[in-house]
């Protein structure tokens, strides 16, 4: 039988955008090894290179040039590391900027459906701002639609309107409108009930049902759905309620699915229970190519270092061999490495403590190895 090939569209990026990527690619290979898989890997430019790169071929400046798209659209899977820095934040109006080629390619790849895990390493557990026993249990997925409401509505701004600057004064209004189309709101929360019914098998769908009308859509849909998964627990919560919850009693929470502003915000803040920047991964899903990256950015300051820590950047590889190519046990496997060799008490330099021994510190392609070395011992 022929062995099974994939082919990734790599996009390094700018600052530790290769250091990290380098690792991801070292164990993306020792997978491959393992598994018997071969993974193409092709690197291509995304981001402020991209703009150096183009300019310098005198074509129009871009951070995303139609070769970089078209291998990505070609590819199975896109692993994209950081893009940006201060050579590039140039404030000029209509300057070209490097996190044009985020959003466009996200974009044009129909990436409808955001996904960011959020689990806690036992050996890190100081390093959350949360107490250490509300951190017991936590592990959840977060599933945010992308692509509609608030962030793509119509944003308007109406000038010189009678009555609306101070003291009765004419003055501005702006309007910014949500919109949900029902297969759009369907298509993320069936994905949430699916994902769950791997998992813990419980579903939280966050809306504002008490005010808002695409809230109610929402949860119509949603009680559509859990009637249809009927051995997932769907509940609703309401958005105000699942902030406080999330740092009250975060372990409450299997996989959390919502609209894309009040996603965006809970996101970040789930982020936080970590307390590392540099372990969070997150998936970008539509009905093609899917995306993987780090939640972090692109860390100019440490670039070019080998201080940076590739942990975030494996862990996509992680997501990306779960959700594109479902190869789940060799998933689970690059998982356990990450926790196995932080119980090993390896770090990088943003984990380390006081309580790190000076030989426990690595540099970041120090840590690819170890990530390696416990791969290839779980596989
Ligand atoms: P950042 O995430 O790059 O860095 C914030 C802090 O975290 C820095 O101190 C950095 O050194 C540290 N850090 C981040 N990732 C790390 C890692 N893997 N290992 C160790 N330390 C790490 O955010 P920023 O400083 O606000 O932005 C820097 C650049 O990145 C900007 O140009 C910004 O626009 C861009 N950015 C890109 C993305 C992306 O590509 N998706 C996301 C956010 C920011």
């Amino acid at each position: 039988m022929a062995k099974t090939s994939y082919r990734i569209c790599t996009l390094p990026g700018d600052g530790i955008g290769p250091e990290i990527m380098d690792q991801a690619k070292r164990i993306l290979a020792a997978v491959g090894e393992a598994y018997d898989v071969d993974f193409q890997c092709e690197d291509q430019l995304i981001g402020g290179c991209a703009i150096d790169a183009t300019r310098a071929a005198g074509v129009t400046p871009s951070a995303l040039p139609p070769q970089t798209l078209e291998a990505a659209k070609a590819s199975d899977a896109v692993l994209l590391a950081a893009v940006g820095g201060p050579k590039w934040d140039d404030p000029t109006p209509g300057a070209v900027r490097p996190e044009q080629g985020l959003l466009a390619i996200r974009k044009n790849l129909g990436l409808y459906l955001n996904l960011r895990p959020v689990h806690i390493y036992d050996a890190l557990r100081d390093a959350s701002p949360l107490r250490p026993e509300r951190l017991d249990g936590v592990d959840l997925l977060i599933v945010r639609e992308l692509t509609g409401g608030l962030y793509f509505g119509k944003h308007e701004r109406q000038t010189d309107v009678a009555g609306a600057g101070i003291d009765g004064a004419a003055g501005d209004t702006a309007t910014d409108s949500m919109e949900y189309a029902e297969y759009e709101i369907e298509r993320v929360i069936r994905w949430a009930y699916e994902a769950a019914a791997r998992r813990s098998k419980v579903v939280t769908s966050v809306d504002k049902a008490n005010v808002l009308e695409t809230s109610r859509l929402w949860r119509e849909v949603n009680h559509r759905l859990n009637a249809e998964f009927e051995d997932v627990e769907g509940e609703d919560m309401l958005v105000d309620n699942c902030a406080m919850q999330l740092v009250a009693n975060p372990a409450q929470f299997d996989v959390l699915v919502t609209e894309n502003t009040f996603g965006d915000i809970l996101s970040d803040e789930a982020s936080m229970l970590t307390g590392s920047l540099g372990m969070l991964a997150s998936a970008s899903l539509g009905d093609g190519t899917a995306l993987y990256e780090p939640s972090h950015g692109s860390a100019p300051d440490i670039a070019g270092k080998d201080l940076a820590n590739p942990i975030a950047q494996v862990l996509s590889v992680e997501l990306m061999l779960r959700y594109s190519f479902q190869m789940d046990e060799a998933a689970d496997a690059v998982a356990g490495a990450v926790e196995d060799v932080l119980n090993a008490g390896w770090r990088t330099a943003d984990l380390a403590d006081e309580t790190t021994p000076e030989d426990h510190k690595l540099g970041t392609r120090a840590m690819g190895d170890k990530l390696i070395e416990a791969f290839q011992a779980r596989a």
